[in-house]
């Protein structure tokens, strides 16, 4: 459903991200797929609608600068500056997360990008929410970014729950990403905001770090277990090893394991998705040799959790 972005249709639009629903609202660069970020759930519902085969981290929409304490550990110096000089725009800076950010939200990372966009709409609607709200494009895995309601709805119809229109957007203008998550800010993407604006500000900034690829099909910005996974079908029911066990509906009936996650005993794969990333890192930090994985249903969110999964797994040393 297409609603002009009025004060009443707003507040009906932050109403449904506050009870953990999807909408589709224009910003500066295109049309964002928003839920709460709060709200493993409801993050989980965003990737399930675009159909993406793989999990990427979201930029988290705030409408106030205050929300960076809320939502990040630490704020570095450079990157509180550059929010009070540039905010908002088309700037995102990438910082360490606090546990209130749900680990789907950044695909297991423990850092979390922030973004004070510039469209009124969207940050009407952030502010009305009163929700951080984490936004990819709103179009489906392997379609166009879409620039006006039109395409949302063209796009993604059925699939989420209200679009908001706030007329075309001004297009081409991707955010432009410094991480402040090392010694020295790091441009992670370039985009909108020029680098020399920035370094005016805070100084030289690092190039070309990030999104390198530093080994096949694994981006240096996505999250991997340490501890090796090894992919099973089927129930295993080894003893006598020092494995973690990642289960889908139930946990298994034979076998000791240092640690066992259940993602889903109904065999919701929204809800396995929700919980994966944190079940991961548990797992992760349990001590254990290695991380036995159960395979999952290849359908709808099952899919981009395999790929996750299949990642780890080639990634063991
Ligand atoms: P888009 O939503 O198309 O503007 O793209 C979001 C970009 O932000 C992607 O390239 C992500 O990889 C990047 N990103 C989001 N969160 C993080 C993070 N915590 N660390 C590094 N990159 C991030
Ligand atoms: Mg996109």
């Amino acid at each position: 459903m297409i609603l002009t972005a009025t004060d009443e249709n707003l507040r009906k639009a932050a109403d449904i991200l506050i009870r953990g629903g999807t909408v589709a609202f224009p910003t500066e660069t295109v049309y964002g797929l928003g839920a709460s970020a709060l709200d493993a759930e409801a993050v989980a519902r965003v990737f399930e609608a675009k159909e993406r085969p793989r999990f990427d981290p979201l930029i988290v929409h705030i409408a106030s600068k205050e929300s960076i304490t809320a939502l990040a550990e630490k704020i570095d110096p450079g990157a509180s500056l550059l929010a009070d000089a540039l905010w908002p725009g088309p700037l995102t800076i990438v910082v360490p997360k606090r546990r209130i950010v749900p680990d789907i939200v950044t695909a297991g990372l423990c850092t979390v990008a922030l973004r004070m966009p510039a469209h009124p709409v969207a940050r009407k609607l952030i502010a009305m929410a009163g929700i951080p709200v984490a936004a990819p494009s709103a179009n489906p895995f392997g379609f166009l970014s879409p620039t006006t309601a039109r395409h949302v709805e063209k796009q993604l119809g059925g699939r989420v729950d209200l679009i908001l229109d706030g007329g075309p957007c001004s297009v081409g203008v991707e955010s432009t990403i410094i991480a402040f998550t090392g010694n020295v800010p790091r441009l992670l993407r370039p985009g909108g905001l020029p680098l020399e604006d920035i370094e005016a500000i805070i100084g030289p900034v690092e190039r070309g770090g990030g999104e390198t690829v530093e080994a096949p099909g694994q981006l240096s910005g996505h999250y991997s277990p340490r501890t090796p996974v090894v992919i099973i079908d089927g129930v295993y029911g080894a003893a006598g090893e020092n494995a973690a066990y990642l289960a889908f509906r139930s946990a298994p009936e034979k076998g000791t394991f240092r640690m066992v996650e259940v993602l889903s005993p109904t065999g919701n794969l929204r809800e396995a998705a929700a919980r994966f990333f944190s079940a991961l890192h548990k797992l992760d930090e349990s001590g254990a040799d290695v991380i036995l994985a159960e395979t999952l249903p290849e359908e709808g969110l099952g899919r981009a959790l395999m790929d996750r999964l299949r990642r780890a797994s080639q990634k063991s040393p």
